[in-house]
């Protein structure tokens, strides 16, 4: 059974009911609950815990603290490609855009890397749209090639692939894999993706556990948050995390908060979720899934990412651009898929961590040991 099936078994309809029925008291239990059941989760994120908010938070705060202590990775996106044969509604890199296209060679691809690891970072993130023509799975297994000496992990936020191409990847030296639903409501999902390969729900619900079948060492899924109604979406990223947690136990999960952002297209948010909600789908998640890893990416304001710190995020991008060329100047303005709200550098967030008494971590794992040890 994978996680298309588990998810027959709650329908929409249901996850909206039980959050919507439940209650001050049911708000309360899950607070003091030490491990939260599925009613439990649906109250933390029902209209009734909005008054408990504040509890919430420093529930969340405690958790994070004695599971992850004052810790942020620090990592970097590197767009590759902005080629895409989809039509996702919401994106400027959608085929049907007329914007400027490009896909580094792997000399631009190093030179934009040595700008990261100048910086100081030793986490990377791959991105590419889905063109298998320009930047398949050969293209992004070689960029991976050429950037292990730089980076100690080497993770892709790429189009879904099958077992095989993700065995691939780790063989090159690709440790961890982001991908979002985007939605997990099929019908919304249809009307969002109107052509292309990402048009097939079940295929891309599926890539994080054939990514976890090949061995990839971090999983990280979520929901645009925008797009389908906000509770029931975090429900279900809620219960995608439970399942692939306990499949993939030896792989570290996390969840990211991507919160739509103005984007070539002109697409607006269905769903607007505002700040006290967003706090609010943070603070659940964390008390369903103490031990995950959440995100936290520059698509929001250097002020909200002050004050979320606490709550339980782990994992934090900084200085990012997203543009193919952006870090070294070889991209345009026009190449941007969306854009960003806190640009402050890689120094800038480190030192403001440091003040806040967290430490900025650029490295917490070396894939070099385990090859060391391999065999
Ligand atoms: S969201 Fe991804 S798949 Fe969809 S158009 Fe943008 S780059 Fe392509």
């Amino acid at each position: 059974m994978d996680f298309f099936d588990e998810l027959q078994r709650h329908p929409l309809d249901g996850i909206r009911q039980r959050i919507a029925a439940a209650t001050d008291a049911d708000v309360r239990r899950a607070l003091t609950a030490e491990r939260l059941g599925l009613d439990d989760f649906a109250a933390l994120l029902s209209p009734a815990a909005e008054p408990q908010l504040e509890a919430m938070a420093r529930r969340a705060h405690q958790r994070t603290l004695q599971r992850f202590g004052r810790t942020i990775l620090l990592y970097a996106p590197l767009y590759l490609s902005n080629e895409c044969s989809n039509g996702c509604v919401y994106c400027g890199f959608s085929a049907d855009n007329k914007i400027p296209r490009a896909t580094l060679d792997l000399d631009t691809i190093e030179r934009e890397a040595r700008v990261l690891h100048d910086q100081g970072f030793r986490h990377i993130l791959l991105v590419t749209g889905e063109s298998p023509l320009r930047a398949g799975v050969d293209y992004v297994a070689a960029a991976a090639e050429r950037l292990r000496p730089l980076f100690s992990s080497i993770a892709v936020e790429i189009f879904p692939c099958d077992t095989d191409g993700y065995r691939r990847l780790v063989e090159s030296g690709v440790d961890g894999l982001t991908l979002y639903q985007e939605t997990y409501d099929p019908a919304l999902y249809d009307r969002m993706h109107r052509f292309g390969r990402k048009k097939d729900y079940r295929w891309r619900l599926g890539a994080p556990e054939r990514g976890g079948d090949a061995g990839l060492r971090r999983i990280g899924i979520g929901s645009l948050l925008g797009l389908g109604e906000p509770r029931s979406e975090a429900f279900r990223t809620g219960l995608h995390a439970l399942y692939l947690s306990k499949r993939y136990w030896r792989s570290h999960l996390s969840i990211s908060f991507p919160r739509m952002r103005p984007a070539d297209g002109g697409f607006q948010p269905l769903n607007p979720v505002s700040d006290r909600l967003f706090v609010q789908l943070i603070c659940a998640l964390r008390l369903l899934l103490p031990d995950c890893g959440l995100v936290l990416s520059t698509r929001e304001s250097a002020t909200l990412r002050d004050h979320l710190l606490p709550l339980g995020i782990t994992q934090m991008s900084a200085g990012s651009c997203t543009a193919p060329g952006g870090y070294s100047g070889d991209g345009g303005e026009e190449l941007h898929q969306f854009a960003i709200d806190d640009d402050r550098t890689p120094a800038e967030v480190a030192a403001m961590l440091r003040q806040r008494g967290y430490d900025p971590v650029w490295k917490d794992w070396d894939a070099a040991f385990l090859d060391r040890h391999a065999g």
